[in-house]
């Protein structure tokens, strides 16, 4: 387990085997209003087919990649300084939102953005508006199959679904362009233990049945790492620690600050700023 991500490496996943990674952020700096610095030299990597974690409490700067990585920084002030993010080795963060989407990239960004006066059947149109009827179709019945529950409620509108259903559509709806590589943002807030298990389900069955790409945003550590390969964590804007999801829940620092597995209440290293292994955490 390396301690910094500045030269992403996949060997502890296959040893010996050099993994080129499908999407990659490169050093990255991002400042907000020419003045917050909220990402450090972040260098992360997802492989082809993976499901990579990216784990960290409020204000670590988890969304501030994935706005990055999607194109969007701009429209809250924010700046890429310097470094890149790539996807199939080729430099994506200049790129306008929609380019970045029919490449493939797509985000389903956090507190599940539907849209709220539109039925189910309505935000599926939406998602799929550059496919051909023939695809349209073949894609929605996709996800009907992934999430039935979308499937009974075609007609019912959005906004008044409960937050799962809206997460499920939401999902549904980033399915719908067809992506070749995914992020979710934190696709577990404030939903019930069953509904949490069902939308990971269907994450794993993304993966294993589509080769889909996933990058997962998470607080839910556990969740996150029960079904990640490899996971990096981010705090103050920096990566302080990656490794296989195996080994991450093996670590005594994330099991107690993440896991809440120390048997006081669960803290981060924000909460615990004094505490005796912070430094060699952050070294
Ligand atoms: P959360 O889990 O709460 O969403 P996060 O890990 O996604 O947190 P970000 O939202 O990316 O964190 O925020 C990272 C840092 O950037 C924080 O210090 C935050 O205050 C700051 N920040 C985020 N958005 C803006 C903005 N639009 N303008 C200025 N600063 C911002």
């Amino acid at each position: 387990m390396s301690a910094t991500a500045n030269i992403p490496s996949f060997s502890s996943i296959q040893p010996g085997i050099v993994v080129t990674p499908l999407l990659e952020f490169r050093n990255v700096q991002i400042v907000y209003d020419n003045a917050i610095e909220a990402i450090r030299d972040v260098s992360l990597a997802v492989p082809k087919g993976n499901i990579v974690a990216l784990l960290g409490s409020n204000g670590a700067g988890k969304s501030t990649l994935l706005k990055a990585m999607s194109g969007v920084l701009y429209t809250e002030e924010g700046k890429l300084e310097s470094g890149s993010i790539q996807f199939k080795g080729e430099n994506i963060h200049h790129l306008s939102p929609d380019v970045i989407v029919r490449k493939g990239v797509v985000q389903v960004p956090e507190g599940r953005r539907v849209f709220a006066s539109l039925t189910v059947d309505e935000n599926l149109q939406m998602g799929g508006f550059l496919c051909s009827a023939a695809e349209f179709k073949v894609r929605r019945d996709r996800v009907f199959e992934l999430f039935p529950r979308l499937a009974e409620r075609r007609q019912q509108i959005a906004g008044y679904m409960s937050g799962g259903e809206q997460q499920m559509l939401a999902i549904g709806r980033a399915l719908m362009t067809e992506p070749v590589a995914l992020a979710l943002d934190e696709p577990s807030l404030g939903l019930a233990p069953l509904v949490i298990d069902r939308i990971y389900d269907v994450v794993a069955r993304l993966r294993k049945e589509l080769g889909l790409t996933v990058l997962l945003v998470e607080q839910n550590a556990q969740r996150a790492l029960d079904i990640a390969d490899h996971a990096y964590i981010l705090e103050n804007g920096r990566i302080v620690l990656d490794g296989s999801a195996q080994s991450l829940s093996r670590n005594a620092d994330v099991q107690e600050f993440y896991l809440g597995m120390s048997g006081a209440a669960r803290k981060s290293l924000r909460e615990v700023k004094h505490y005796k292994r912070r430094k060699r955490w952050l070294s």
